[in-house]
């Protein structure tokens, strides 16, 4: 660990519990961010440590993140785990290959037309259409971030179902009901996690919800800049510690 990363540590590292839930955010938490979403590595070791992990918690370990599931699954492969995808709006339960969809809300088809349209002419800002929201990307045209946002604003604005979601130099639009607290509420309702203390680990703002949530339920919310330095390696070293 530097020290740059230990200055950025104002919350103790916990010591894993065999009596946890883990509910551990993708991109920014255990994978490095990278220029695109689709340039991301998994770093040699992960998968073999997620396993460990899963085994050494019963189960009761779920990966939620706003990726698709399609793009979870392929990261994790041949893992399998529970996955809530696109901030909860999709799940996969490990034994059956069938998405349980909890909220079927797409963002409508002329919404994204209107982004599309827009952006067209902002250069370095992209659109990534997922099954229930749309992610704007801005990483390489950081000056367009506030132009992103009430892009999506206005848009929301005009339909109450969907509201605006800020993320890592990306803004998206999503129906109001899918957040990271939901998908942790849901997946607390069911074996293996029910009965167990939820533990959420984050990096972003849309973890939030997943810490309030796990805090709800008398467990902790790990914020990765607060507790890890920020670092996604810290986290997967301290994700190594749970085993025999
Ligand atoms: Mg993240």
């Amino acid at each position: 660990m530097t020290a740059a990363e230990t200055s950025l540590m104002t919350q103790p590292i916990p010591i894993p519990q065999k009596n946890w839930a883990l509910f551990l955010d993708m991109d920014g938490t255990l994978l490095d961010i990278a220029d695109s979403p689709a340039e991301v590595i998994v770093p040699v070791g992960l998968l073999a440590t997620l396993e460990v992990a899963e085994k050494w918690l019963d189960g009761a370990l779920a990966i939620v993140s706003g990726r698709t599931l399609g793009e979870l699954e392929t990261l994790l492969s041949p893992l399998k785990l529970f996955l809530a995808a696109e901030h909860g709006a999709i799940f996969l339960a490990p034994e059956t290959r069938l998405p349980r969809i909890v909220l079927a809300h797409p963002v409508p088809r002329h919404m994204a037309t209107m982004i599309e349209a827009a952006i067209a002419s902002w250069p370095g800002v992209f659109l990534e259409v997922k099954s229930y929201g749309v992610a704007v990307h801005f990483r390489h045209a950081p000056q367009r971030g506030e132009d992103v946002k009430a892009l999506l604003e206005g848009l929301a604005d005009g339909c109450r179902d969907f509201s605006v979601l800020p993320g890592r130099m990306v803004y998206e639009l999503r129906h109001r009901q899918v957040n990271k607290g939901r998908a942790v509420a849901e997946l607390m309702q069911r074996p293996p996690f029910s009965g167990r203390v939820p533990v959420f680990v984050g990096d972003d703002v849309t973890d939030e919800e997943g810490f309030r949530e796990a805090e709800r339920q008398n467990g902790i919310g790990l914020h990765v800049g607060e507790v890890f330095g920020g670092s996604p390696e810290n986290v997967r070293r301290w994700l190594r510690c749970l085993r025999d």
